[in-house]
């Protein structure tokens, strides 16, 4: 392979990996240079998952502008590339007077950002729509287009496609010093190997500022901004209709209760401020202030059994907008500070960066052909391998459960390990089927799962167990 390439994407998450996909359209060749073993295992994997609007967006920012645009976007995408999804709405619920007081705001907020859908509705109204919740609402706003999506399905769906459309994706390759040659090029160097490319784009997520620094900018500092979630049990489910949204604040949009697109009910996120931004284990605080907030809220929830909990870090910075510039001279592309909605906004900023580029000179041709995408079923409200009849005619190994809990078949395991982009780790599958999220967690397959994927990878199931243990992918 060539290591020479028009355009060089750092960063595999959601946001690089929709860029990589965006600039697949065009005559480039293009890198995906990604420093884990898997692409979306940064903040793009831990997250709430909720496809915002952009309703409460700061109107004539940047983050509001893409937002917008990229709800319109994923609403073709979404459905197309079978990434799970349920369209929900979200009801933003006032609790005491100064919330309410806050609604004739927020709805003029929305209505300035285009979303014009959005209405306040009275106390009876929020019950009659959430008849679990605690007493005490004051009223509420609804949000209908507010959704539900699989953020691991999004960032795979992204890559793959950019991939079948010719990406070079380049996993274990972190990028640590970065030179610019003589001849206007640049080469990238990290302990994974050297590339070399005429354009850097700097899609790094929480080392977004590091590889800005790198290329002689210091305009903003990541501040990692610790979000942890519980995730209650599928019998949860019949509690909550539709995404019960707080009162937004300057700092984070609050604590929400959600069902998730595998069956689930969630809470959360917190925010805290660290300094380490690898600290995304949960905290016996944190998880007691989501407790607290829980029971406040929708008080059964918390009589539910709790499958897990998480904490993802948010790329804060000291701007509240996101830190997208173009700096034509050096033909670099820093797309930084995506804190708290780069999952919904992935596709109308990776349409701004190539707009940027191609203000900025670079030529992009459209290509005669655009291959489309289409990823395996795992979501709830689709249908399931192991429930298709026709199917398990046709391929009896999607009749053969490996994960209970999840209803994971060895076929969907098979599938994932020889994907485009293939499941090389036990977490790689996780993200690609459900397998190892349900109730036990793993305690009863993941002795399967390890043999199932050494078979596939000719790799040692020692070997897997020790990736799983260094946390690789
Ligand atoms: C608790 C929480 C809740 C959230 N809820 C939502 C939500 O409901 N809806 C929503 O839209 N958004 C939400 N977000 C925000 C969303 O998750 C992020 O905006 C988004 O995931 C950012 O994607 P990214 O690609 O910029 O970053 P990342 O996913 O972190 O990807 C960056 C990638 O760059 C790689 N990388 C870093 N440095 C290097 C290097 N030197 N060389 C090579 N590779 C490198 C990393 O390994 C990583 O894979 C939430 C975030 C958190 C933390």
């Amino acid at each position: 392979m060539d290591n020479m390439f028009d355009i060089a994407i750092i960063g595999a998450g959601v946001v690089g990996s929709a860029i990589a996909r965006e600039l697949s359209r065009y005559d480039v060749s293009c890198a995906l240079v990604e420093a884990k073993a898997d692409v979306g295992t940064g903040t793009s994997q831990a997250n709430t998952a909720i496809w915002h609007t952009g309703y409460d967006a700061k109107p004539g920012s940047l983050e509001a502008r893409l937002v917008r645009r990229s709800d319109a976007l994923l609403r073709q995408y979404v459905p197309e590339a079978g990434v799970p999804f349920e369209m929900l709405g979200g009801l933003l619920v006032a609790w005491n007077d100064d919330q309410r007081k806050a609604l004739p705001g927020l709805l003029e907020r929305a209505h300035q950002n285009g979303d014009t859908d959005v209405s306040i509705v009275s106390a009876e109204e929020v019950y009659h729509r959430e008849p679990h919740l605690a007493p005490g609402a004051l009223g509420g706003l609804w949000v209908p287009g507010e959704a539900i999506f699989c953020p691991y399905t999004l960032s795979l769906a992204l890559a793959t496609q950019a991939v079948l459309n010719g990406t070079h994706l380049l996993l274990d390759h972190p990028i640590r010093e970065i030179v610019s040659e003589r001849d206007g090029t640049y080469t990238l160097r990290g302990p994974g190997g050297v590339v070399r490319c005429r354009t850097v784009i700097n899609a790094a997520g929480l080392y977004s500022d590091e590889i800005n620094r790198l290329l002689g900018h210091r305009d903003f500092t990541v501040t990692p901004r610790r979000g942890e979630l519980i995730v209650f049990d599928k019998f949860a489910r019949g509690l909550v209709n539709h995404i019960l949204l707080p009162v937004p604040t300057a700092i984070t949009k609050g604590v929400l209760i959600s069902p998730t697109v595998y069956g689930n009910v969630m809470l959360g996120p917190t925010a805290e401020d660290l300094l380490d931004k690898t600290d995304t284990g949960t905290s016996a605080a944190g998880l007691k202030a989501l407790w607290e907030k829980g029971e406040a809220i929708l008080p059964e929830l918390m009589r539910e059994e709790v499958t897990a909990t998480y904490a993802g870090l948010r790329a804060a910075t000291e701007h509240s907008d996101y830190q997208i510039h173009l700096y034509a001279d050096q033909r670099y592309v820093c797309v930084g500070g995506i804190r708290s909605t780069g999952v919904s906004g992935c596709l109308g900023i990776a349409e701004h960066v190539a707009e940027l580029l191609h203000g900025a000179g670079v030529t992009l041709t459209t290509k005669g052909e655009f291959m489309p995408v289409r990823m395996p079923s795992i979501g709830e409200a689709g249908l399931r391998p192991y429930q298709s009849a026709d199917l398990i005619a046709a391929d009896p190994t999607y009749g053969q459960i490996v994960c209970h809990c999840e209803r994971v078949s060895l076929g969907e395991i098979r599938d994932a390990a020889r994907a485009v982009i293939p499941a090389r780790t036990v977490d790689g599958l996780r993200r690609r089927t459900r397998a190892l999220q349900g109730r036990c967690q793993g305690f009863n397959c993941h002795a399967a799962l390890v043999a199932g994927l050494a078979a596939e990878t000719q790799q040692s199931p020692e070997r897997l167990l020790q990736m799983e243990a260094d946390h690789v992918g």
